[in-house]
């Protein structure tokens, strides 16, 4: 059984106000992308396909894939606009295989039991998000910063990567959606339950597996990396 890791790195990262993308910032004296790249090449996977933007296609060959030697990694392809673009051309990329885990490029403290967790349950259930029950409670809040609804916080999980899939499901769940509009689609796992072919089950991530999205992510992300 073929299992693929597409791993997308092609964002912009224009929140974190830096003129490198946040998935190459030094940490420890390697990119942020090297440590999310370690995980997989280090896990059960068969192979890795990086999707990064055009300007970095060189960089991450030789300066991540070739200079750790990173022999899962079969494809460093071309992302897109939007990160639905960029994992759509991952899903291309990988005809054939059984099983796909979807990861943010941005998520470098993902460990062996976070993935080990999404496998299981990948096998089990065919479709499955990491994801931890949030802390704070959340508010609905309306236009004018007012609050308009308190959804039950024992009910709400905040989704994370990795989100893992048999191939041909969340394909045709992508191929289905690829030409319409995709407005508010900000995870795999809601293409999937737009399209109703599978239910999603949700897996216990990490509170350590932070999204490094603003600067302030960045100490975070450092203090975990220096501590394992
Ligand atoms: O923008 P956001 O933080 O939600 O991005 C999550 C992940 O998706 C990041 O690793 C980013 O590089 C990737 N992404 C992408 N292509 C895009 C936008 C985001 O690969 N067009």
């Amino acid at each position: 059984m073929k299992s693929t890791c597409i791993i997308v790195a092609a964002g912009s990262g224009s929140r974190m106000k830096s003129d490198k993308p946040k998935q190459f910032l030094e940490m420890e004296g390697h990119p942020l992308l090297y440590y999310t790249v370690k995980a997989w090449q280090e896990s059960f996977i068969s192979d890795i396909i990086l999707v990064t933007s055009g300007g970095y296609l060189d960089y991450v060959r030789k300066d991540i894939v070739e200079k750790y030697g990173f022999d899962k990694v079969s494809k460093v392809i071309t992302g897109g606009e939007t990160r639905f673009d960029s994992v759509y051309q991952g899903l291309l990329a990988c005809e054939g295989t059984d099983y796909v885990y979807i990861h943010d490029g941005a998520r470098p403290c993902v460990d062996g039991g976070v993935i080990e967790r999404a496998r299981e349950a990948a096998e089990r259930y065919g479709a499955c998000v990491s994801a931890v029950p949030v802390k704070d409670t959340v508010k609905v809040v309306d236009k004018e910063g007012f609050a308009v609804d308190t959804p039950e916080r024992s009910s709400l999980w905040a989704m994370q990567t990795p989100q893992a899939f048999r191939y041909d499901l969340v394909r045709a769940a992508y191929d289905a959606l690829a030409d319409k509009d995709r407005t508010g689609i900000t995870d795999d796992a809601m293409v999937v339950e737009k399209c109703g072919s599978a239910k999603v089950k949700i897996v216990m991530g990490s509170y350590d597996n932070v999204k490094v999205t603003t600067p302030e992510d960045l100490r975070v992300v450092e203090n975990i990396l220096k501590n394992r």
